[in-house]
This record gives structure tokens, C-alpha cells and sequence, in this order.
């Protein structure tokens, strides 16, 4: 058939463009190779090389940041902006500060954003960024510092109706406003130029709690689709940052039995189960950079240092660390140990490998582009309130959210269901690929 021909094409071409891509091949060949179907019976999105044009950002920016830390020695990181695709609208995705950063993480996370931001209504195109800066054991002045070095060169490249950042891991309220106010100097100019800001000036209610929050709300909406409720249901999370800790929060405010918690030394599991005071004092502990360890130790609970929670035995998983922390072994642990659903709140957490064997043994897997779109659903929220100078209340935000997650969920279903099984790494790849591929056709070749 022409298309299988044209994909296996496709692939193989990928495969050698981006041998030195791990991660951007990864999830594109992912992605690509689960519309397979799709193309089968839409033979007309294979013309004016659409695939060959959606796998090329439209730019990348990439550049040197120069600091000063506070022994007033001289520092150098690399910094980049990747931006994927406009054709829906504005360049729309985080910013990432961690020693990982690498331009093959920054582009395959852009290039699930773009796909990601299509599933909401808000029309947003795709991008990401960040730099290998390290933020843990900084002093503030020394990320202040850096946040401003770098804007001295991405304020020229990003704006409202450009692109609009915001924050992602080691990134959170207090760098996003250090990077708003030089980038707001520098445009002369107070449009909304980045999410995630804080509520003081021009921030949305919610927007913290969005991405763990709506991660939940599309569980129980995965899991009510199954006959299942969430009551009840023993949750193991990882992760301690802003996704794991508000996913682990709702889990409990709809009756879930939160277990575990980790950071990348190690993991917390507090068979009894987490409650929100319990929570508040992690939160605590976080804020003030302390370690997962140091809360176990106050609490007596396990801890299994260097080890992820994957290994104990669980209903729901809810990878909420970083990508590619669920590998094979981890999934047939999981699996043994009769895992009925993962979710992704993490950007692709989940192997390839891993997938299949959750989706091959009937575990509902929730996917990222889907199950942790709620964060990047309210910021398209606050570009909103910004853009009529309104604030929305915290109700009306969370109604919003949840009308958002409803409709994601709706779309899985329509273009994932197989026979009477849903495939929801399918549904969401298909239908933000429709999305895209139509607005580009519509916008012809440039
Ligand atoms: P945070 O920086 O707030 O937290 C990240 C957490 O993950 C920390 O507990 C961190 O531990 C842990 N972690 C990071 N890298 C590793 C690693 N290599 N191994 C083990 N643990 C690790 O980030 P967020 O919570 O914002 O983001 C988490 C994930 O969710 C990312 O994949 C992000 O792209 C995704 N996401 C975030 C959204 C948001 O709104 N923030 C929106 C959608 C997706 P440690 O402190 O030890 O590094």
C-alpha cells in the first residue's frame, strides 16, 4: 500500500537524519509511525512532502549565556529556543533549566508540544527551550543572574502573538518572573510575554496546580470510560516537583491512595498512603531545596535510595519526573504486579518498549501529549485574561480546565477506539496531527 511504502520511507530516513537525536527520533518516529493507520485511509496527507515539513523546526535559536556567579567567576551555558511549528498560532511551550538540556531533548520536547498544544481549543502553535544551567545550589542572585544574561539575547526572539515561554522542570514562579521583568525592560513593553507568571502581575489562578491536576482529571475520565472509579485506588507517583506533587494532591482530594514520591536520588513510599497535611510538609521541604531523603527521615518512611517506585506493587502509575523513566523492566514489574493504568504526566516518561507492553497486556495508558496538556491549557488561559485585561477566578479557571480535559478525552476516544479498546496514544497522535495538517495545507508552501 502507498502509504505503508511512504512511511517505511519515512522512517528510515528519519532514522538516519537523526541518529545523533535520540530523544527527537524517538518520539517522532513514535508518533509518525502510530498515524500508520490513518494514512491508510487519508491517502492525501502524504502530498506536498507534509511529513518531511512537519519533522523541520521552523527555527532554532541557540546561543551563548554569560554570568558572573557570586565568587565573581565567569560562566558559560548554552541556551536554545526551538521554534517548531506556528500554523496554528504563536510559538507556545516551556522553558527547561538542567544539566541534561541537549538540543535533541529541547526539539523532541518542542515537538510534542506542538501536537499537544493542537488537542486545545486555544489556538497555539509549538515550541521549547532552555539551557544545561544547573539551578540546584545556586544562590538567587546567581539565577537571577542568569535569567537575565540569557534574555539579553531570547528577548529579541519571543512576544505575545510570537512566542510565548514558560516554565518546565527547574523552572518555576520565581526564574519565570526574573526572565519577565529584564525581557519586559528590554521590549519596553508589558504584553504577555511569558506563563506562569505570578498572580501579582498578570498570573492565572490554577496554573500551578494545572498540569497534576488536569493529569487526574484525565485519569478518571480514562478510567470511568473502563467502568472503573479512582476511589479507593492505591497511586504510585514520581517525581516531587510542580506536576507530581499537585497530581499527588488531587489523587487524594478524589479518595486515591497516594504511595510514593521521588526525586533523582531517590524514592519515599508511605504505605499508609499520603494525606494533604503530610503533602503540605513535603511542599515545604521542597520549597526549601531539601531532598525526598530528609522528608522520609522525618517521617520514618521507606526510602530506596537510587531507585525509582516502579517496583512496588501498584494499581495507577503516574510517571511525573522526567522522559524515559518507565523502561521495559519497569513495566514488567508494573505489570506483574497488575498495574491497570499508567498516565503520563511527565513528557514521554514511558519508553517505546514500555507502551507497547502496557497497551499489548490491557493497561489503559494515558499519554502526555493528552494526560499532562492541562499546564499548557491554562496558560493559553492566562494569555486570554491578559490580552482583555480580566482575571478569572480560581472556579472559573478549574471549570475551564476540566471542559479542556473532557474534550481532550473525547477526541482520544474518537480517533483511538480499535474494536471496542481505545488506543489513547493513537487517538491523541491522530487527532492533533488532523489539526496541524490541515492548517498547514490551508496556509500553502512557505
Ligand atoms: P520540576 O522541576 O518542578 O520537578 C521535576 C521533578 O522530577 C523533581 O522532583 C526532579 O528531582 C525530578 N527529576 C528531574 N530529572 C530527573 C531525573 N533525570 N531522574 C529522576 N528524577 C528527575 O518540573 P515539573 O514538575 O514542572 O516537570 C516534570 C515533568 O512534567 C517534565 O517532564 C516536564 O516536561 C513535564 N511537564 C511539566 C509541565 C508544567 O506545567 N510544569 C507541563 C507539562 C509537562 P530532582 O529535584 O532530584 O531533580
Amino acid at each position: 500500500m502507498k502509504a505503508d511504502r511512504y512511511m517505511k520511507n519515512f522512517l528510515n530516513k528519519i532514522k538516519i537524519l537523526y541518529s545523533d537525536q535520540p530523544e527527537f527520533l524517538q518520539s517522532t518516529s513514535s508518533f509518525f509511525s502510530s498515524l500508520i493507520q490513518f494514512l491508510r485511509r487519508n491517502e492525501s496527507y502524504l502530498k506536498y512532502s507534509l511529513l518531511e515539513r512537519m519533522i523541520e523546526p521552523e527555527r532554532i535559536i541557540q546561543f551563548r549565556v554569560c554570568w558572573i556567579n557570586d565568587k565573581g567567576i565567569v560562566k558559560v551555558n548554552t541556551a536554545w529556543r526551538i521554534q517548531f511549528n506556528s500554523s496554528i498560532g504563536p510559538f507556545k511551550g516551556g522553558v527547561r533549566f538542567h544539566p541534561s538540556v541537549n538540543l535533541s531533548i529541547l526539539k523532541f520536547l518542542a515537538f510534542n508540544q506542538v501536537f499537544k498544544n493542537s488537542l486545545i481549543s486555544i489556538p497555539m502553535g509549538g515550541g521549547k527551550g532552555g539551557s544545561n544551567f544547573n539551578p540546584k545550589n545556586k544562590s538567587e542572585l546567581e539565577i537571577m543572574r542568569f535569567c537575565q544574561s540569557m534574555m539579553t539575547e531570547l528577548h529579541r526572539h519571543i512576544g505575545h502573538n510570537i512566542d510565548i515561554p514558560a516554565g518546565d522542570i527547574g523552572v518555576g514562579e520565581k526564574e519565570i518572573g526574573f526572565m519577565y521583568g529584564i525581557t519586559k525592560k528590554l521590549l519596553n513593553n508589558a504584553s504577555c510575554c511569558f506563563t506562569g507568571k505570578s498572580l501579582n502581575y498578570g498570573g492565572s489562578f490554577f496554573r500551578k496546580e494545572a498540569t497534576g491536576y488536569g493529569l487526574v482529571y484525565f485519569l478518571e475520565l480514562m478510567l470511568k470510560q473502563h467502568g472503573i472509579k479512582i476511589e479507593g485506588k492505591k497511586v504510585s507517583v514520581s517525581g516531587s516537583g510542580n506536576v507530581a506533587l499537585h497530581a499527588i494532591e488531587k489523587c487524594i482530594l478524589m479518595g486515591a491512595k497516594v504511595i510514593s514520591a521521588s526525586d533523582s536520588d531517590g524514592t519515599v513510599i508511605d504505605s499508609a498512603g499520603f494525606n494533604l497535611e503530610k503533602i503540605n510538609q513535603l511542599k515545604k521541604i521542597k520549597k526549601e531545596n531539601k531532598r525526598i531523603k530528609i522528608y522520609a527521615e522525618k517521617f520514618k518512611l521507606i526510602y530506596l535510595k537510587n531507585q525509582n517506585p516502579w517496583s512496588v506493587p501498584t494499581e495507577i502509575a503516574l510517571p511525573c519526573a522526567t522522559q524515559n523513566e518507565i523502561r521495559e523492566r519497569d513495566a514488567y514489574e508494573l505489570i506483574k504486579n497488575g498495574v491497570i493504568a499508567v498516565a503520563e504526566g511527565a513528557n514521554m516518561p514511558v519508553t517505546k518498549k514500555a507502551i507497547r507492553m502496557f497497551i499489548e497486556s490491557n493497561v489503559i495508558f494515558g499519554p502526555g501529549k493528552a494526560a499532562n496538556a492541562g499546564g499548557v491549557a491554562v496558560s493559553g488561559l492566562e494569555i486570554s485574561q491578559n490580552s482583555s485585561y480580566i482575571n478569572w477566578d480560581k472556579n472559573e479557571v478549574e471549570d475551564k480546565l476540566k471542559d479542556i480535559m473532557y474534550k481532550i478525552h473525547q477526541s482520544c476516544v474518537k480517533y483511538g477506539k480499535i474494536g471496542k479498546k481505545i488506543n489513547y496514544t493513537i487517538g491523541a497522535n491522530t487527532a492533533s496531527f488532523i489539526k496541524v495538517a490541515n492548517a498547514m495545507l490551508e496556509q500553502g508552501i512557505y
